[in-house]
């Protein structure tokens, strides 16, 4: 029987429990799932590729089948590269459609043979977004059950730093 692979790319800047309910319910479905974190994605970041890598990494231990690793170019590439087929992402309800929607389109002209499956984000993440929890720890709200514990603290690191 042949092995299905699914890479779920993102930011993760850093991984929320959003992120971890979608790569959770992946891999109930798929033989493996590798989550490819963006090594320089169009958005400001506040943790380094590295550190991405190790906060999802540290996160996903209890999860045999999920594999972090970082990548750079276009996603349906990595996925070639990877002997994958599928590409996975999560769509909470309103904001991500319009945006996932035209991602798909592009993916599919570029690699017609990879498919995108959705995940409905699970109704207690659906207002939770990496930026929205950066805002909030960064004026001293309470995030603890928002994020995988090692975030925690890595949150608390960077603003003792003067960096969030
Ligand atoms: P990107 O820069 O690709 O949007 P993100 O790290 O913000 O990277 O998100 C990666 C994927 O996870 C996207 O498909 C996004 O829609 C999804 N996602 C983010 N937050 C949630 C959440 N709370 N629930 C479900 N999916 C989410």
């Amino acid at each position: 029987m042949s092995t299905t692979i699914a890479v779920y790319p993102g930011s993760f800047d850093p991984i929320t429990n959003g992120h971890l309910d979608i790569v959770t319910r992946a891999s109930k479905i798929f033989d493996r799932v590798i989550m490819g974190v963006y090594e320089i994605p169009d958005k400001n970041l506040l943790f380094t590729t590295d550190e991405r890598v190790e906060l999802a990494t540290k996160s996903c231990t209890h999860l045999k089948n999920v594999e972090v690793c970082s990548f750079g170019g276009l996603t349906v590439d990595f996925v070639k590269k990877r002997k994958a087929q599928v590409i996975v992402r999560g769509l909470r309800a309103g904001a991500d459609f319009d945006h996932e929607f035209d991602m798909a389109m592009m993916n599919k002209y570029l690699r017609p043979d990879v498919e995108l499956v959705c995940f409905m984000s699970s109704f207690r993440y659906q207002f939770l977004s990496s930026s929205l929890l950066k805002e909030v720890a960064s004026l001293k709200g309470n995030i603890d059950t928002l994020v995988p514990t090692p975030v925690i603290k890595a949150l608390k690191q960077k603003i003792s730093q003067g960096k969030l």
